[in-house]
């Protein structure tokens, strides 16, 4: 049966490149690809925009709570030869489960891209806990984001209005029309300076090296 596999990198990681060329690859053999995003993405509404400005229309763009297994999505993506999902860390456990199922029932390989952090640090969702969980392979994209210190990044971190912040809602989407929030790739060290030098665990850890010197 076939796989569901993921891949993830931090922002601006190289995901809708390789989205877009592994649908070329496909569709070059006339083989059907079926995308999939959800809803919730707002940047690009129903079309997958990458930075070197190529695109592409999504075939299911998916409600927050919408199952996958209802005649419509399925009739959709039964003849498809591969299905890739964009921003997976927006889609919730049950959806992933589907995905798993497909996959293994119906025989559609399905290629999931998306972050597994948050800004804050921490597993994006129920829905990327549930990817670690269950994808057969879990890969990091190899053209990986710089930090701008020129390192590998590893964290997606939050601005809004140029300060870097741990606090707010888990999802606000980069589309543009919120001017005071952006997102910045960084590295461990720089996340820890940036972003958590004021968290507890950094406070207590300095006391101790404080303490001991
Ligand atoms: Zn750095």
């Amino acid at each position: 049966m076939a796989l569901m596999v993921f891949k993830y990198s931090a922002m601006n990681g190289g995901k809708t490149i390789n989205i877009l060329q592994t649908t070329y690859s496909y569709e070059e053999k006339n083989f059907k690809v079926v995308i999939i995003k959800s809803i919730l993405d707002t940047k690009g509404n129903d079309t997958i925009l990458s930075r070197n400005g190529s695109n592409r229309k999504v075939d299911i763009l998916l409600k927050e709570n919408e199952s996958l297994l209802t005649d419509k999505n399925y009739k959709i993506y039964y003849t498809a030869k591969v299905i890739l999902v964009d921003e997976v860390e927006l889609l919730n456990k049950e959806q992933i489960k589907e995905l798993w199922t497909i996959a293994h029932l119906i025989n559609i390989p399905v290629i999931c891209y998306g972050l597994k952090s948050n800004f804050k640090g921490e597993i994006f969702g129920d829905g990327i806990a549930q990817i670690f969980a269950m994808a057969d392979i879990v890969e990091e994209i190899g053209s990986s984001s710089l930090c701008i210190c020129g390192k590998k990044a590893i964290f997606n971190a939050r601005m809004v209005n140029d300060k870097y912040t741990s606090d707010g809602p888990n999802i606000i989407i980069d589309d543009g029309n919120k001017k005071e929030v952006k997102y910045v790739p960084l590295c461990s060290d720089c996340y820890l300076k940036y972003v958590q030098i004021g968290s507890l665990e950094a406070k207590k850890l300095a006391k101790l090296v404080d303490k001991i010197k």
